[in-house]
């Protein structure tokens, strides 16, 4: 019915089908046919609508996103009150989180759904037999109780849809004389209690209040009463009703809230929702500022508020602020919190990663930076090929090349390798001959311009006079370089960061730089934030035994937390007792671990694949655990923090792109993309090759839907962008995450694999004693992150 109201559809035939994740999931959503089954009869039905008999849903209401709101504030809203609020949370100050319906509230072009189109065939909502009986019986729909119920009943009534749908209510009453065939009743005319799911919180339908329950478990039938009031069909006007009772009991249990927001202040105080620490920070807007604190503390939400507070508190000009964050994911989740909460002025701010400023810097000034207009960024596979022409050698000789040419420009060093340093004069005459950058190039190339160009230089320190810079451990020197180009000594830059968290020194960070801060911005006033929001007692305490010297650890005072050690003989045996693991905790979903009775003790607790995480140090850890996950049917998504042109199957899939012709070119991307896709899949040999063809895939998939149709865009966005970027935070499948590309995130349930010596900490080979101290502290750092998120 949401589809109803969008005409553009109207076109289509709607169908309906349900994840097949668990056998006794399947067929909670389906379509019905009145047809003989077969491919050309199903065919047939879908073309004409001609024995096609629509769709069997469960109610949207149940989504984790329906409507609006807060999970951690209890707010809930229509897309009504969201957009009376501007966007924000009444308690909290903070963007609410927007959920589908008020997506279909914009697409709409239609009041209600009334009226649907010819083409859209009847649908209907269920819900499911096992949790009408534990609405009836008050246990839970796992438990004994209502299995033996639900077999009982299936067992004299046949199948489950039939019994819901179509079987004669008198012979339900015949079958079950407790309160079953009034909940069918009440089902098949869909008068249900809808409670819409919002901002990570599963809704609730139900089939009776509790005062009829109550009536009826004391003995009462609802039969022989006067006939009860069935509740309230859905009409808008009622659910309107329901939400306004719910702000209004969420507003009254406001708890004391670390943000001092007083009630009065809230919807105007941009600085609502953070403590009295992160407050001070955020108040700071003049001149240099450090803020220093430990994982899970606020930094990053403190960084996003100090931003609204300059723009609506001191008329600050949004296109004076400059936001750079570590990768082009954290720069999109700090764009939308910005967007609602500022909606006229987010679009005039400019948040990005370095190299995306880089990048902008060099194409608006081209000519100054040295380079012929039209240039644009060598993909791997290029760099590779410029290298192993000019100097004739293997392509595993050149890529040991590259990298170590790449350290020397980072580091702004002069190989002493008499080799290296011809390799690396030819390479660079390559990439200039053919109007090409590579990826380390940028930021040293766009520091050398502002460097060159006293005028470019100030013009840029006018535009952007607000610099904010998260993750500041991480810099390396060229970026370091970059910035002290954009902001004078005294200039209004804010680094918000953790030299406990520095995890980036093998791409030539350096931490020295978060050290230096107050050397290079003199007149800095350094915050340090205390509260820790994130973790509690036992996660802090063992993190600060990983850091001896950590001074910027505090703890959230709730209830502790467990850490389990497991040991398992094999890598294998450890994505097992992962993959057991999560079976329980998320309730014994698949058939596999019904049938062999592993999840007997399964407790169905309130997590979503979405909650968990399983972290490892590097990417070859993964593929034991894909194959772990895959066979359990269990959805997840694979990232890691290296820079997508580097993913094996990725210039595969853009090359098929780029040679297709005719009416697939014509095509928008995501469609090219998945024609490229099943060509290689065609002519992949089976394995690793076709599994790096999959995995690539998904990776590029959400990036070629948002460029539409255009090509080169998409791949000069490429050329920017990490695995971890494409993350998506929403969707709710399994994290499997590099502890590289896990920083900054945070999860209720991590699982860190592979912590044994060689791996975690992670050694190559022999180095000289002092490079293997350093080694050693960054694995520490790296473990360190993994641990507090
Ligand atoms: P990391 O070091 O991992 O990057 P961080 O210091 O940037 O962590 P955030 O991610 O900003 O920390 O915050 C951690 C969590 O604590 C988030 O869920 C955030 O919403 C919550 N949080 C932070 N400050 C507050 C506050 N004042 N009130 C309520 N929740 C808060
Ligand atoms: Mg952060």
């Amino acid at each position: 019915p949401m589809n109803w109201r969008v005409s553009s559809l109207d076109r289509f035939r709607l169908v309906s089908n349900s994840d097949a994740h668990s056998p006794e999931k399947l067929g909670r959503e389906v379509c019905v046919f009145d047809t003989e089954l077969d491919y050309f009869a199903l065919r047939h039905a879908l073309e004409t609508g001609h024995g096609y008999g629509g769709t069997l849903e469960f109610f949207p209401e149940e989504g984790k996103y329906h409507l609006d709101g807060h999970r951690s504030c209890d707010i809930r809203f229509s897309p009504a009150e969201t957009r009376q609020h501007g966007g924000r949370c009444p308690v909290c100050g903070k963007p609410l989180t927007v959920g589908v319906m008020h997506r279909v509230e914009d697409l709409a072009d239609r009041q209600d759904e009334e009226d649907p189109p010819p083409t859209a065939g009847p649908s209907r909502s269920l819900v499911p037999l096992s949790e009408m009986l534990s609405e009836i019986y008050r246990v839970g729909p796992k438990s004994k109780k209502i299995s033996h119920h639900y077999e009982n009943l299936l067992g004299r009534l046949g199948p489950e849809l039939q019994l819901l749908t179509t079987l004669p209510l008198e012979d339900i009453r015949r079958a079950s004389p407790s309160l079953v065939p009034e909940a069918v009743s009440r089902l098949r005319k869909q008068e249900v209690i809808r409670a819409a799911g919002y901002d990570g919180v599963y809704g609730t339908i139900r089939l009776f209040h509790d005062a009829e329950l109550r009536r009826h478990d004391g003995g009462a039938s609802l039969f022989r009463e006067a006939p009860p009031k069935p509740p309230a069909p859905p009409a808008v006007a009622e659910q309107a009703a329901t939400y306004r009772t719910d702000s209004q009991r969420s507003q009254r249990t406001i708890p004391a809230a670390p943000a001092a927001a007083s009630p009065t202040r809230v919807s105007t105080d941009s600085l609502a929702g953070l403590d009295a620490d992160q407050r001070r920070a955020a108040e700071i807007t003049r001149g240099p500022l450090l803020i220093v604190a430990g994982p899970g503390s606020g930094k990053t939400r403190t960084l996003a508020h100090r931003l609204v507070h300059l723009i609506t508190d001191q008329a600050v000009p949004p296109a004076e602020c400059l936001a750079l964050t570590f990768t082009r994911r954290a720069a999109d989740e700090l764009r939308e919190r910005l967007r609602s909460l500022l909606p006229d002025g987010w679009r005039a701010l400019t948040v990005g990663t370095f190299h995306a400023l880089a990048l902008s810097i060099l194409q608006a000034n081209w000519n100054a930076a040295g380079l012929q207009r039209g240039f644009r960024l060598a993909s791997d596979a290029e760099r590779l090929r410029l290298l192993g022409d000019a100097l004739g050698v293997s392509a595993k000789k050149a890529r040991s090349q590259l990298s170590a040419i790449s350290h020397a420009k980072r580091t702004r060093t002069t190989p002493t390798d008499g080799k290296l340093g011809a390799a690396y004069a030819a390479y660079q005459h390559q990439l200039d001959t053919h109007n090409l950058l590579d990826f380390d190039d940028l930021v040293i190339r766009a520091a050398d311009a502002l460097a060159s160009d006293p005028a470019l230089q100030a013009a840029y320190r006018q535009r952007y006079r607000w610099v904010s810079i998260d993750e500041y451990q991480d810099v390396d020197e060229q970026q370091v370089r970059l910035l002290k180009h954009l902001v004078p000594a005294d200039g209004n830059i804010c680094a918000i960061g953790d030299p406990d968290q520095a995890i980036y020194g093998f791409r030539g960070a350096d931490v020295r730089f978060f050290s230096e801060f107050q050397r290079d911005f003199p007149a800095a006033q350094v915050v340090r934030l205390s509260r820790n929001y994130r973790s509690d007692r036992n996660i802090v305490r063992l993190s600060s035994q990983l850091m001896a010297t950590s001074s910027t650890q505090a703890v959230l005072e709730d209830a502790p937390s467990l850490i389990t050690i497991h040991e398992a003989p094999t890598e294998k045996a450890e994505a097992e007792f992962i993959v057991q693991t999560l079976e329980r905790s998320l309730g014994g979903h698949s058939f596999f671990s019904i049938d062999s009775g592993r999840s007997a003790d399964a407790e169905g607790q309130d997590l979503a694949f979405s909650d968990f995480a399983v972290l490892y140090r590097t990417e070859s850890q993964a593929a034991v655990l894909v194959e772990a996950l895959q066979r359990s049917g269990m959805p997840f998504q694979q990232r890691s923090h290296d820079r997508l042109l580097d993913h094996p199957g990725v210039a595969g899939l853009t090359e098929a792109m780029r040679a297709q012709v005719g009416s697939l070119q014509a095509g928008s991307l995501g469609d090219r993309l998945e024609a490229a896709y099943s060509q290689l899949r065609q002519t992949a040999s089976a394995g690793s090759e076709s599994d790096e063809a999959t995995h690539a895939y998904s990776l590029l998939k959400p990036i070629a839907q948002a460029h539409d149709h255009d090509l080169d865009g998409f791949l000069s966005e490429l050329a920017l962008e990490s695995q971890i970027d494409s993350w998506d935070p929403r969707a709710d499948r399994i994290s499997l995450l590099t502890l590289h590309a896990a920083k900054g995130l945070e999860f209720p349930v991590v699982f860190i694999v592979g912590c044994e010596d060689g791996i975690l900490p992670l050694r190559w080979g022999k180095s000289e004693s002092a490079k293997l101290d350093d080694k050693t502290d960054e694995e520490r750092r790296v473990f360190y992150v993994g641990v507090t998120r």
